[in-house]
């Protein structure tokens, strides 16, 4: 294959120095460095920087952020209902589309290294899908800078809302990837009308579920019971996704690792923020277990939390900072949460720096893994489909070829 750019003195994450080709917005090539470039092809001197690939965040909420405008001060209550109940006060008349909204927090991502997202938009009686149609128009509209995957979200609940299951099909009819569920217990008070709706639907689609999970301790240990029965009943092994499951990191260790031992066997991964008031699950216990566990950064300044930037290093190091992840290994399990389980987890295909992989990277000032994540440092070019979409932090309007 015919090589179209070169990136030359490139560290990667074992150590080695190298020079990356590019060709068709893939790798083309990993080899030693060239004594001498032959020819005029583009090249980028990497002076030595880690190269690493591009980032995975597997839990977002694009549809709620207040990216783009000025600072707004957090207005709901302290509890869960409240923010829910405020969120429809407020999101639907801000002076920003939830399209530009969602557009704004993309960009801040790709600035920052990431490539692939996960996020969750509310389906609920009152926005019914408006929120989806934003965030679908941002997806398109960048899609030569970041892959992104939609959850369809019952927010407000499903049972205590009728007409939100014929939504959420509608949703994935038009356009989201998986479907999403909350608080079968807590929130609905159904469980079994909840699961059995939403797996349903996902059954009848062909495509995973994503459920919100924060109910605390037995509640919520019972709901990842029925959630991994119904996952291997319908044969959805690899397909669902419990987000938060902070009940794991609250019941007994014993009981803990029982349920681990059935979301393996089941084949339902989890995504966490690692933040929150809440205990984190037990990540390196879930791991042990062959549980698939990925991170993403939730609520990123907006309606929900004041907090965030976009940054998935930082996020790592927020998760290995709870985690008590000193090591450096500890610290390379709390990477590869952001980056190869999360790309296993959205089904991101041909992940990390390979002959034959999408050219989908970014450079960092880091001696390695470990730095990258504790020190998180600007990134100083990132890559999609071997196409520029960020220097020294900071988006491209366009993606840029390499020149
Ligand atoms: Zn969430």
């Amino acid at each position: 294959m015919a090589i179209d750019a070169l990136l030359t003195h490139c560290r990667l994450a074992d150590g080695r120095l190298v020079d990356i080709g590019i060709a068709d917005g893939k790798i083309a090539s990993i080899g030693d460095p060239a004594p001498s470039l032959s020819n005029s092809m583009p090249t980028l001197d990497i002076g030595g920087d880690l190269v690493l690939p591009g980032l995975v965040d597997g839990h977002m909420h694009l549809d709620k952020t207040l990216m783009g405008l000025p600072w707004m001060g957090h207005a709901a209550g302290p509890t869960r209902m409240s923010r829910i109940e405020t969120d429809k006060k407020i999101l639907p008349n801000l002076p920003v589309s939830t399209e530009e909204r969602a557009g704004n927090l993309i960009r801040d991502c790709v600035a920052r290294g990431t490539a692939h997202l996960r996020t969750h938009v509310d389906i609920d009686l009152e926005s019914r899908l408006n929120k989806l149609d934003g965030v679908l128009a941002a997806r398109e509209r960048h899609r030569g800078q970041a892959s992104l995957q939609i959850v369809a979200f019952p927010q407000s609940g499903v049972m205590r809302c009728p007409g939100v299951l014929d939504l959420l099909d509608q949703a994935v009819r038009e356009g989201a990837d998986l479907v999403g569920g909350i608080d079968p217990l807590e929130i609905d008070r159904d469980p079994k009308g909840q699961l059995d709706g939403i797996f349903a639907i996902a059954a009848k689609h062909g495509v995973g579920l994503d459920i919100h999970l924060h109910e605390p301790g037995e509640m919520g240990l019972f709901d990842v019971h029925e959630i991994c029965a119904r996952t291997k009943a319908l044969g959805l092994d690899g397909k669902v996704t419990i987000s938060h499951g902070f009940c794991l990191g609250q019941v007994t260790e014993r009981q803990a690792k029982a349920a681990a031992e059935l979301m393996a066997e089941a084949g339902v991964s989890l995504v966490t923020h690692g933040a929150g008031g809440l205990m984190m699950p037990p990540i390196e216990m879930l791991r042990e277990a062959g549980v698939l566990v990925f991170a993403g950064n939730d609520d990123i300044r907006d309606t929900w939390s004041p907090y965030g930037t976009g940054d998935l290093l930082e996020r790592a190091s927020i998760i290995g900072w709870k985690g008590d992840f000193r090591r450096d290994d500890q610290v390379e399990t709390a990477f590869d949460l952001i980056s190869a389980a999360g790309a296993r987890a959205l089904g991101v295909v041909d992940y990390g720096i390979a002959v034959g992989g999408p050219a989908t990277l970014f450079t960092i000032a880091a001696s390695g893994i470990p730095e990258a994540v504790a020190a998180h440092p600007t990134r100083k070019l990132v890559l999609f489909d071997g196409r520029i979409v960020a220097r020294d932090g900071a988006a491209l309007p366009e993606p840029a070829a390499i020149a």
